[in-house]
């Protein structure tokens, strides 16, 4: 498979944007090449100058922990935006389509408006499992990317790994695998996959696991041609210095990071256990993820009565196959316990 052909015609001839400084291979310490502020900047820490474009050192310490090379991963600012730029890079507007399995992760619906390609929705079975018939039927030649959400949201399960590798297998644009959540899963990462499938693109993100979200920090590990490509079209200057310094900061931090997520786990099992014996709770989803579906009685007046409370979940009551669903993110002991007493109280 070709991956240079699958990008769209108009940026075939383009190349990443380029500093002065980058072409420089010298050594310099005067560099009036960028109308920065060579006096320096009104903080403590110097935010005069451009950041790396390319983020190498963040990079490299990201690779000590996922054990992906350097060349073969993308930082965006949020995963959100490496969604954004596949569909930028990948799909012609008013001529190509991208398939998408709901209910699932808004943003891919989003950005397809936003880019004006076409959405083919295929629903997830009752099981909340991959329609591969379904998807094998809803692809044509002008299909350029198919959303896996794994660990899903917002129904909280893996997909089946061997469905996820036959359309890996027999698909010929890429297969995105936003894997999120996974570092909650009991299923692995696709990550050692990445040198099988020339048509992988797996998302990670520091949002969830790594307690970043406000940094706005996403990772896409893809094969070399996908991430030059991705390159090509980025802003160049995507993540901000301060992201990048502060994201070196927290990968010091694995210890801790894994102790959250062993955190959170037993959270969710015995949050879903208490959750199940309470009369308004009519069924708890099983979750690989920091979160769960559960139905409830008349989902909406619980969620008000919830919020009268002082606590917000996300009503999905009206989202297909979730009908009467609230989406409930796992919190701390203590604000778990709140939940399950106002749960009680209502
Ligand atoms: N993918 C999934 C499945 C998500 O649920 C979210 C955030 N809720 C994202 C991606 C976005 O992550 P980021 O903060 O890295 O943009």
């Amino acid at each position: 498979m070709d991956i240079n052909n699958l990008q769209r015609e108009n940026i075939k001839n383009l190349r990443p944007y380029s500093t002065a400084r980058d072409e420089y291979k010298g050594q310099a310490s005067v560099f009036l090449d960028a109308n920065e502020n060579s006096y320096g900047s009104p903080l403590e820490q110097n935010y005069n100058r451009y950041p790396d474009p390319l983020q190498l050192d963040l990079k490299e310490a990201i690779s000590k922990i996922k054990g992906v090379p350097i060349e073969n991963t993308f930082l965006g600012n949020g995963s959100d935006e490496a969604i954004d730029l596949l569909y930028r890079a990948f799909c012609e507007p008013g001529r190509d389509n991208v398939i998408v399995l709901p209910p699932t992760y808004g943003m891919y619906e989003v950005s397809a408006g936003i880019n004006n390609v076409e959405l083919r929705k295929v629903s997830l079975l009752p099981n909340f499992q991959l329609d591969l018939e379904g998807i094998a039927e809803a692809i044509d030649e002008h299909t350029k990317l198919i959303f896996i959400c794994s660990p899903n949201n917002p129904t909280g399960n893996s997909i089946i790994r061997t469905d996820i590798e036959t359309i890996l297998a027999n698909f010929k644009g890429l297969v995105v695998i936003d894997e999120a959540y996974i570092n909650y899963a009991k299923q692995k990462t696709f990550i050692q996959e990445l040198t099988e499938y020339p048509n992988l693109v797996i998302l990670q993100t520091f949002s969830k696991a790594w307690g970043l979200a406000a940094l706005r920090l996403g990772m896409a590990f893809a094969p070399r041609p996908v991430i030059d490509i991705l390159n090509k079209i980025k802003p160049p200057y995507n993540i901000n210095q301060a992201t990048q310094n502060l994201a070196l900061e927290a990968l010091k931090n694995l210890t801790q990071v894994n102790q959250w997520i062993q955190s959170t786990v037993l959270e969710r099992e015995a949050l879903s256990e208490a959750l199940k014996g309470l009369p308004k709770v009519k069924k708890v989803y099983p979750s690989d993820a920091n979160f769960i579906l559960v139905e409830v009685e008349q989902a909406l007046d619980t969620y008000n009565a919830l919020v009268e409370k002082g606590i917000i979940v996300r009503d999905r009551s009206k989202v297909t196959l979730c009908e009467g669903c609230l989406r409930i993110t796992i919190g701390t002991p203590e604000e778990n316990q709140n939940l399950v007493q106002a749960l009680k109280s209502i």
